[in-house]
């Protein structure tokens, strides 16, 4: 299938067509077995709080290592998930796992405030998602605040009514509610007014190479501002270097994300980073 890792689409076949559907069937098979053969894993990504200085929150990102194919990124196999309905078991499990292991943190007392978690539009327009999201918080005993969940502009625009009801049901559950790759989606921003939503996660294209391109520094600053004067909070993903992280500190920011603070990692080297956080009551590198 390495023809069709190109396009996002798996319905786009040429002149080779069996060959490919081929593979694509395949794939399908692997995906609807990866499941029960373990295949899956959460690396977790920490994220910066720029007011306390330390790690505060994580976001959970699915890895499949496939036993033969070997890694196969998200970005590879979601929208397969999504078109064959596989998304939904699999989203289920990245629920279950990333609140199972939020709880294990807090029992250790490490002082993240909360794992996030993406939910695929496909979820989120499931009529029992408010059930799944309860269960997976009472089975695991996790606090609803120690929960939050990404949705994505284009998530939340394909039925905008629904939406906020879905939402708002959600947010009756007490868990935290962002928006993903904020400003990339076809959105309007009538629904920031209208969203029970707590944070919004600014697209890493704004901030990659943010240093040198000024229009990206004012989409960022007023984006911050606005965010601010909504009452919500910001999160600016993708941040790779110290420059980017200094111009976020001066347009306060309020979380980074990115390969500067941490790549996403298995739970127990997060485990290690948290620990050592707790010990010195921050990490060096991080005091502004
Ligand atoms: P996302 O939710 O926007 O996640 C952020 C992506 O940016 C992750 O890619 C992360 O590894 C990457 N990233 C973080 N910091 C940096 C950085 O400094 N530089 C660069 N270049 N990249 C950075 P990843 O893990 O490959 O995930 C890609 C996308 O796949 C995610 O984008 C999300 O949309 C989707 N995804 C991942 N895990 C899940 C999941 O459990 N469920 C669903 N429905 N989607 C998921
Ligand atoms: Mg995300
Ligand atoms: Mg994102
Ligand atoms: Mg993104």
């Amino acid at each position: 299938w390495a023809k069709n890792q190109k396009s996002s689409s798996y319905q786009v076949f040429h002149d080779s067509m069996p060959v490919i559907s081929g593979a694509q069937l395949t794939m399908e098979t692997w995906l609807r077995y990866a499941l029960e053969r373990g295949e899956f894993e959460l690396h977790y990504q920490p994220q910066l709080g720029l007011r306390s200085g330390c790690l505060e929150g994580a976001e959970a990102l699915i890895r499949w290592r496939h036993p033969q194919q070997g890694f196969i990124p998200p970005l590879d196999f979601i929208p397969l998930a999504e078109e064959t309905g596989l998304i939904l078991p699999i989203g289920q499990w990245v629920l279950e796992t990333a609140c199972q292991q939020a709880r294990q943190w807090q029992v250790k007392k490490l002082s993240l405030s909360h794992v996030a978690v993406n939910l695929s539009s496909v979820q989120f327009n499931q009529p029992d998602l408010i059930d799944c999201v309860a269960q997976a918080l009472a089975t695991n005993d996790l606090h609803p605040s120690q929960l939050e969940l990404e949705v994505t502009e284009t998530a939340l625009m394909q039925d905008a009514a629904q939406a906020v009801e879905t939402l708002n049901q959600l947010k009756a559950l007490g868990i935290r509610l962002s928006v993903d790759d904020f400003g990339t989606g076809y959105s309007s921003l009538s629904y920031l007014k209208h969203l029970p939503i707590d944070t919004l996660k600014i697209d890493n294209c704004f901030v990659r190479g943010v240093t040198q391109d000024t229009k990206n520094q004012i989409i960022l600053q007023s984006t911050i501002e606005m965010a601010h004067r909504l009452g919500l909070s910001i999160v600016a993903e993708g941040v790779e270097t110290e420059p980017e992280k200094t111009l976020l500190v001066q347009y306060h920011c309020d979380f980074l994300q990115g390969y500067w603070i941490g790549r996403p990692m298995p739970a127990a080297a997060l485990e290690d980073c948290l620990t050592g956080q707790d010990k010195v009551g921050s990490i060096a590198k991080f005091v502004t």
